[in-house]
């Protein structure tokens, strides 16, 4: 009996022992990349090898020798780089002609959290196939559907980019909304919308709550109402964000409301409409990142008068160069949003990556456009230490394209192969996202009970 007892227990451990170096042993995936673009200098070098083993990089090199049992992708007829970021956007609300009359204070009404976070799980899955791995989703998001998507895609429920989320923004005294007494007083219609903060200590308790709901950056409202923030109230959000790792972003739409964020040293400026030469001088000066939210004059949005703006305004910013991110602030869709050659809809990431129009119209170097949607996008998600570069070490998150973005930076509008994660969620031009479903949070990477 004692001896079959040892052999069982021998064999057990063996058998523990063949689990554990199973587990360790991550399949190793090799790229083979014709040419590979270095966005942070410009550069191609061709004929690369990247090795990917799980979700990281762990070599880049053109002589590399690929591992026998690797899968090997050929992208030797195309360009490879990092994935997209959209630093500025808004997953979880869409506001529309009918019947809301682009009015978002009634999308509240209308579409529910539940509703919203849905639309959000959609938008993450059509701006990954555009190439867009990175988001930085900052605010009107409904009761934090942003950061319940984040967990979702980082658990391993279903693919979508990295979503960096702020939940409710967090302003003075009615946020965005003008809204009736009884409205405010006895229907707190301000939340989960914004957050009012209006004493130190309200801010504090705010950027909090945000942090504890799985917020990954503080969106403030500078200037939305004119008793908006002060440098104090400004500098106290970026301190208290700074104990749970986040970085603040204000939201600008007056020159006063920009000049109050300079002075207090936001990380990042949304919305460049109301800056001037001056701010924009201050804020290169300063390394303050700018999320103009540049939107293209398109049959679906924008007047000639305002692109015309919106043009000068992002050559000038380039001109004393700031430090540019792309950002679209798309929160809105219609009817007249078709590709005018098909008559197809256009996707979440097609309208996203055709901010590229105000880009080419102000002249931007195209070097300079795929820093803003790489490197600085990654600089202002403050992920740049885990993605972006493509070298050992960093996540795999790779996309490729045909021609060359460095000398054709439309090029980007026909993303062939998407990697997030290290594994393949688009190939030949067509989505393959089955390895990124599952019954159940697959992976939790912030421990069981952590947002
Ligand atoms: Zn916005």
């Amino acid at each position: 009996m004692k001896r079959r007892m040892a052999v069982f227990c021998s064999l057990l451990a063996l058998l523990i022992a063949g689990l554990s170096v199973a587990q360790q042993k991550s399949p190793v995936t090799a790229i083979k990349a014709g040419r590979l673009i270095d966005p942070e200098t410009g550069t191609v070098a061709t004929n690369q090898v990247i090795l990917i083993e799980g979700e990281k990089i762990t070599g880049v090199g053109p002589n590399l020798a690929i591992p026998s049992g690797a899968t090997v992708i050929d992208l030797s007829q195309l360009t490879v780089l990092p994935g997209l970021v959209d630093a500025h956007t808004h997953m979880a609300i869409t506001y529309k002609e009918q019947p809301e009359n682009n009015y978002y204070y009634l999308t509240y009404i209308t579409d529910s959290t539940a509703l919203r976070a849905i639309q959000a799980a959609s938008n993450g899955m059509q701006l990954l196939n555009s190439g867009f791995t990175v988001v930085r989703d900052v605010g009107n998001n409904a009761l934090y559907a942003d950061a319940a998507l984040r967990q979702a895609i980082e658990q391993g429920w279903l693919p979508g980019p990295t979503v960096i989320p702020s939940g409710p923004m967090i302003g003075s005294t009615g946020g965005q909304f003008w809204p009736t007494p009884e409205m405010y007083k006895y229907h707190n219609i301000m939340f989960p919308e914004y957050i009012d903060a209006n004493s130190p200590d309200e801010i504090v308790r705010a950027v909090r709550e945000n942090m504890l709901f799985g917020a990954r950056t503080i969106k403030l409202c500078i200037d939305c109402k004119p008793w908006g923030y002060s440098v104090e109230d400004i500098k106290l959000a970026i301190r208290e964000a700074a104990k749970g790792g986040c970085k603040v972003e204000g939201h600008v739409q007056t020159a006063d409301g920009a000049q109050l964020a300079i002075d207090a040293g936001v990380y990042i400026i949304a919305h460049n409409n109301a800056l001037t030469p001056d701010h924009h001088r201050q804020m290169a000066e300063k390394g303050i990142f700018l999320a103009g939210t540049d939107t293209p004059f398109t049959p679906y949005r924008g007047s000639e008068a305002a692109f015309k703006r919106t043009v000068a305004n992002l050559r000038d910013a380039w001109e004393k160069k700031v430090l540019l991110t792309f950002s679209t602030d798309m929160d809105y869709w219609n009817e007249r949003m078709k590709d005018p050659k098909t008559g197809e809809w256009l996707t979440r990431g097609e309208l996203t990556i055709n901010f590229l129009e105000t880009w080419k119209a102000a002249g931007i170097p195209q070097a300079d456009i795929l820093r803003a949607m790489t490197i600085n996008g990654y600089k202002a998600a403050d992920i740049i230490s885990q993605r972006g570069p493509i070298k050992p070490g960093f996540f795999a998150d790779i996309i490729a394209v045909p021609g060359n973005p460095l000398s054709d930076i439309d090029a980007l509008r026909n993303v062939r192969f998407v990697m997030k994660n290290g594994m393949v969620f688009k190939k030949d031009g067509v989505m393959v996202p089955e390895k990124f479903f599952h019954p159940g949070p697959v992976k939790t990477p912030n421990g069981r009970w952590s947002r």
